[in-house]
């Protein structure tokens, strides 16, 4: 008998998760509140890195980086892919948080290291080598564009039979213990399991179903400056200041703030956040002094206390969780959808043994 899937948001985590169901054989739907770029995945900086401090969430980012070149290929849409680093740096007050995560990381397989800030001027000749006091270099990270990842999944997604709903709300609809499917405008979608991949709204979600998740909302604002010649290769993290930067193909420098918590989830964009930004970077980057900002924007997601994702079943039978993926989602997501693929399916899933 085929399994029928229910999938809540169409970001990187939900599309995913349905691409992996798909392709295995379940007959999947996916439904969006709004239009595809709405949530998180629609609005990131596209880092893609694997320095994390937990194995488990490390195991997903290697993956995801392996299956960013696969999904490419199998669903023929670029994703804008570069491979050209990642760098963390640190001021020394932070050093030994660097320190300290690195050796983790390398114990996980990680092909990170230690660096001074001249190496990092090496890879970025206009980096003020006088605003941080160490680095970690992930030779093997990089940038996507997010919004080809999340088109191209949803391509690859159809193409598989799976009907993307976009403008489509839903609500969990769960009779006894047990949950029966998604009611969109009044007509019940049936599902043997209803996947919560609701980002910033996965605690409603879950309250619909009748459990209490309570993931923190964060949000982070984000810009780009008018084309410069492509010359920043690698994406940069301070993690002292929490500002971050990276060049996009089209010669833009994108960079943020990493976000904040908040209790109110909307993705406007302030003024407060450009004055900050702009202090910050230019410190770290006094060549951008001056440079035309030409669009801002947010974006919201969730973080559940732990910092790690919320993925698997619940006491509501068939009622499932994908969600919680703070400020890692492009890095982690992509493998997590695969592997709770796997889990539904036959199981088990490797991957997500510490996690389920
Ligand atoms: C500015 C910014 C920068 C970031 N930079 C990075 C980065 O460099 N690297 C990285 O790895 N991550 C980054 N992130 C985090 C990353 O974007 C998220 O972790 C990831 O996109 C989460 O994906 P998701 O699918 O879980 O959630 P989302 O993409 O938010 O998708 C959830 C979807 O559910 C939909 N939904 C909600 N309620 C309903 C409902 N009732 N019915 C139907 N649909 C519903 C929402 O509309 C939404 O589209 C950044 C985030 C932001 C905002």
């Amino acid at each position: 008998m085929t399994i029928k899937i229910a999938v809540v948001g169409g970001g990187v985590a939900g599309l995913s998760a349905a691409y992996f169901l798909a392709k295995n054989g379940a007959e999947v739907n996916v439904f969006e509140q709004k239009y595809l770029l709405y949530g998180a995945s629609g609005r990131n900086s596209g880092g893609l890195t694997a320095q994390f401090r937990n194995e488990a969430l490390i195991k997903l980012a290697l993956r995801s980086l392996e299956l960013y070149n696969k999904l490419q290929s199998e669903t023929g849409f670029n994703f804008l892919l570069r491979r050209d680093g990642y760098v963390k740096i640190a001021n020394e007050e932070m050093a030994n948080v660097l320190e300290e995560e690195v050796e983790i990381q390398r114990g996980a397989g990680v092909n990170v290291k230690i660096v001074d800030p001249d190496f990092v001027k090496s890879l970025f000749p206009d980096i003020n080598v006088n605003a941080f006091s160490i680095a970690s270099y992930f030779a093997d990270g990089g940038v996507v564009f997010p919004w080809p990842v999340v088109w191209g999944l949803a391509k690859g997604c159809r193409e598989l039979g799976v009907n993307v709903y976009d403008y489509t709300p839903v609500k969990v609809e769960v009779k006894g213990n047990e949950v029966v499917g998604v009611k969109a405008n009044d007509e019940l979608h049936k599902a043997d399991y209803v996947i919560n991949a609701a980002g910033a709204w996965s605690n409603e979600i879950s309250r619909q179903a009748g459990i209490e998740l309570n993931n923190k909302v964060f949000k982070e604002e984000i810009c780009v400056t008018e084309s410069l010649k492509p010359y920043l290769d690698p994406y940069i993290l301070d993690v002292s200041t929490n500002v971050y930067i990276s060049q996009s193909m089209r010669g833009e420098i994108v960079g943020g703030i990493v976000g904040s918590e908040t209790t109110d989830i909307n993705v406007k964009s302030s003024l407060d956040f450009l004055t900050n930004y702009a202090k910050r970077v230019v410190e770290l980057v006094p060549k951008l002094r001056g440079m035309s900002i030409l669009r801002q924007w947010a974006g919201v997601y969730d973080l559940e206390k732990d910092g790690l994702p919320v993925i698997g079943p619940t006491k509501v039978k068939g009622f499932i969780q994908l969600n919680g993926f703070g400020r890692n989602g492009m890095s982690t997501a992509p493998a997590a959808g695969e592997a709770l693929a796997e889990y539904i399916l036959k199981g088990r899933s490797k991957i997500l043994e510490s996690l389920i």
